[in-house]
């Protein structure tokens, strides 16, 4: 049985870059500045709305942050629905702060 061409041979030989498969953003929650707890208020319903325990708070200077756990979210949307202040959209990941 005869081989197949060697299409990488075939593309660099006509000057095109071979094919590659484009690693793809995880969809996830994405925090804005409009949270509420980023301005000193006491809020945490994204994290008690999160079913994955996906959402992390971490200590700062005028109060806990919001965290999203990038390999824990699995943009279900929960958060976006509980969030007082509209500030949780669900994103690509290089997006996320
Ligand atoms: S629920 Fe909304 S306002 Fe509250 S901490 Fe989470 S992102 Fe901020
Ligand atoms: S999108 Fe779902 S899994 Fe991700 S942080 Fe919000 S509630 Fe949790």
């Amino acid at each position: 049985m005869a081989e197949g061409p060697d299409l990488t041979r075939r593309n660099l030989f006509l000057g095109r870059a071979a094919a590659e498969p484009r690693a793809v953003e995880p969809i996830i929650a994405v925090i804005s500045q409009s949270c509420l707890a980023l301005r000193g208020v006491a809020c945490m319903s994204c994290r008690d709305s999160c079913p994955s325990g996906a959402v992390r708070f971490e200590l700062a200077l005028g109060g806990a942050r919001p965290r999203i756990d990038a390999h824990g979210c699995t943009g279900c949307g929960e958060c976006v629905r509980t969030c007082p202040a509209d500030a949780i959209r669900i994103g690509p990941h290089e997006e996320a702060s």
